[in-house]
């Protein structure tokens, strides 16, 4: 067993690409190598047991090493585990899980649902049956896509082409045409107004006149998060989603809610736009579907969209985009499990009451810790604004390595945290109870601490 470990050890940067890191900066820093979860707990290499502050990736909602779900995803594999969705064939758990998905999607109106393996292919997909719609419904002029700067919509090049942050873009264009960002309803940040009755309506305008210079009849879809995650957890007021809703239906826009983190109960309610009292037209749909067990992504469509492909047979309805694991039996089955621990545990409503308490728990650092500009989030979705000047809310340099210092210090009290940019993240398991919220408290409290004391 050392033997490996120390192999881990010496290899763990040679031959791997890492996600979102410079291949150098890896080396200088290899990372965390995690062995074993339990719960809302993970061991590292070195033997720590921390909690889990990050879950996974916003993704492992239902909590490490389910019994449940071990057991769902061995009884298929024992059954089979891999034959194709594509035209003649399907098999069961993608039957049970559309028909799962659906059921828990009543509300709504979700009649469709269209696998894949990854979030970046939930929101691919979205944007191709999106376009594909417009040619059914005989307004194949509707292609352009909108979108809010700071959203993030994975990385193939049409979700990249949505995507509200150059970083992400710049080294892989030129990427599709006709994508447009507005300015995001964010109330710490934005040229308009703090008041975010104002703000929202400064936006909304904004986005009316980007359809009316397009001309509507180009625009097929507006697409968003309910709560902007990757881009530092950006919570609109109340009123924009409502406000989004009334303006796409206004001129005919589809609107896609990106759901990837927030489905499934992490914002606090089973679906985020649910949250705002809105009924998106397309959801794109993973993590939390199958609490990163197996990969599995969901487009899911509500009647509006989906019958237009069964008004009549024509060449133009002949779905030719799907992918190797759509329908991944394996992966359905384990979304099977995980969403009966969603429902029976009720898992938005202990997100929203375990996510009131973080922010209520970490709130007091804006006004203790010199370089914590603002505590915000929604449910499971929590960020902390690192800033270089308080006053001037100038957003901290993720260049100078303080935001990865804090997340160290925190990981040595016990609790990993997820540094992006200027904004250190927390999205734990959904199944989260208050200690082990007071050890992510404690574990930032006294980082932030050390911080201030160190200068
Ligand atoms: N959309 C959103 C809102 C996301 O947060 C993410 C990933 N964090 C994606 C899409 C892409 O998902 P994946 O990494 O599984 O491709």
């Amino acid at each position: 067993m050392l033997d490996r470990d120390n192999f881990l050890r010496a290899e763990n940067t040679r031959h791997q690409f890492h996600p979102m890191t410079h291949p150098m900066m890896s080396a200088e820093h290899p990372p965390q190598i995690i062995t074993h979860g339990d719960g809302c707990y993970v061991t590292d290499l070195d033997g720590n047991r921390l909690v889990d502050g990050v879950g996974g990736l916003w993704n492992v909602n239902v909590g490490h090493n389910r019994a449940e779900v071990k057991q769902a995803i061995v009884e298929q594999m024992d059954r089979i585990s891999y034959y194709s969705s594509f035209s003649g064939s399907a098999t069961a758990p993608s039957i049970e899980l559309s028909a799962k998905v659906c059921e828990m999607a009543a509300e709504e109106e979700i009649t469709k649902v269209m696998f894949s393996a990854n979030g970046s292919d939930a929101v691919e997909t979205a944007l191709k049956l999106a376009r594909q719609y417009w040619h059914l419904v005989g307004q194949p002029t509707r292609t352009k896509f909108l979108s809010l700067k700071q959203g993030y919509h994975g990385v193939h090049f049409g979700g990249l082409s949505v995507n509200g942050a150059p970083y992400y873009r710049n080294a892989y264009e030129p990427l599709l045409g006709g994508c447009f960002q507005i300015d995001s309803p964010w109330t710490y940040r934005n040229p308009y107004s703090e008041d975010p009755e104002e703000l929202a309506d400064a936006v909304i305008t904004q986005i009316e006149r980007t359809i009316q210079a397009q001309g509507s009849q180009t625009v097929a879809a507006f697409i968003a998060e309910p709560v902007q995650g990757a881009g530092g957890v950006i919570v609109p007021p109340a009123s924009f989603w409502p406000k989004l809703r009334a303006v796409l239906d206004k001129y005919e826009v589809l609107l896609i809610s990106d759901e990837v983190v927030t489905g499934f109960g992490r914002s606090g309610s089973m679906f985020g736009a649910r949250g705002w009292g809105v009924k998106p037209d397309i959801m794109c749909l993973a993590k939390g579907i199958s609490s990163g067990y197996v990969p599995l992504g969901a487009t899911a469509l509500n009647k509006r969209v989906a019958d237009a492909w069964y008004k009549e047979f024509s060449e133009t309805g002949i779905i030719m985009h799907g992918y190797t694991s759509t329908g991944h039996p394996v992966g359905c089955a384990a979304a099977l499990a995980c969403l009966d621990i969603v429902e029976q545990e009720d898992l938005p409503g202990n997100a929203a009451k375990m996510g009131a308490r973080l922010l209520e728990g970490l709130k007091p650092l804006a006004e203790r810790c010199s370089i914590v500009g603002e505590v915000r989030g929604k449910g499971l979705m929590v960020g902390l604004d690192m800033v270089s000047d308080k006053d001037a809310r100038s957003p901290m340099d993720p260049g100078n390595g303080i935001v990865e210092r804090i997340a160290g210090y925190a990981r040595e009290e016990g609790a990993i945290v997820r540094p992006a940019g200027s904004v250190i993240i927390l999205s734990p398991p959904l199944v989260i109870q208050e200690p082990e919220i007071d050890i992510i408290v404690d574990a930032l409290t006294k980082a932030c601490d050390r911080y201030d004391a160190e200068q």
